[in-house]
């Protein structure tokens, strides 16, 4: 089941593509409301955005009137998740996912960490506003990761790589070099990152933990290949 509110990512093969094209734009471009936030489970959250990733990925996202949906959300927002994305110029959230205007939060910092300031973030995006899942969303080649696994000192980035002590505390002497030309390596911190910095969040905050405990929230982690714009879930 995808929702019940006619999202269809059912098999349209035998259609024309036109057709498919306009399916997908109909039920697509109407933007959430309280009502399609309410009876979205967070299990709906994550495959539409499975299924916008398949979009993107396979030259079909949906060209919807952004001016409409700007419209249609002044009023109100009710969004159905919650990314924690890497600043990285190459993964946009709402592109690698398809969405649009007031389908998703987005909070966006190098290395996709968390402080207090972002879980304050998740907790109002989610507690607040309503949202369904929360995405902590990794990348391949990271340079605040490259930068992490070479210790790097400089300003406050500084600081901001002492959050990736958990992913590097993963590594062992099997992993080879810890150097940033180590690829593996590199990719095994980025992933430890992600799943670590998921399966925090409900340690950190009371809130999220009761969301998820009552089945009202999903926290995953995910990897978007920069090569090409595939999302790899890893929880
Ligand atoms: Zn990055």
């Amino acid at each position: 089941m995808l929702t019940r509110r006619g999202f269809c990512g059912c098999a349209l093969g035998g259609l024309p593509f036109i057709a498919t094209a306009a399916h997908a734009q109909t039920t697509e471009c109407a933007v959430f409301t309280p009502a399609r936030q309410g009876e979205t489970v967070p299990d709906d959250a994550i495959a539409r955005l499975k299924a916008g990733n398949q979009r993107f990925t396979s030259g079909t996202s949906v060209n919807c009137d952004l001016l409409a949906q700007v419209r249609d959300t002044a009023h109100q927002q009710s969004p159905h998740a919650a990314i924690v994305g890497c600043i990285d110029s190459r993964v946009p959230p709402e592109i690698v996912f398809d969405q649009r205007i007031g389908d998703i939060f987005c909070a966006r910092v190098a290395g996709n960490i968390v402080n207090v300031d972002i879980i304050g973030s998740l907790e109002y995006a989610t507690k607040v506003a309503g949202a369904k899942v929360i995405v902590i969303l990794g990348h391949n080649a990271c340079g605040a990761v490259k930068s992490a696994v070479d210790a790097v000192k400089l300003g406050n980035i500084t600081a901001l790589l002492e959050n990736f002590a958990p992913a590097l505390a993963t590594l062992t002497p099997s992993d080879g070099q810890r150097d940033s030309h180590n690829e593996p390596l590199v990719q095994k911190v980025a992933e430890a990152n992600a799943r670590l910095t998921a399966e925090s969040l409900t340690r950190r905050s009371p809130i999220l933990a009761e969301l998820v405990q009552t089945g009202r929230l999903k926290i995953a982690a995910a990897m978007h290949d920069i090569t090409t714009g595939r999302i790899s879930w890893l929880s």
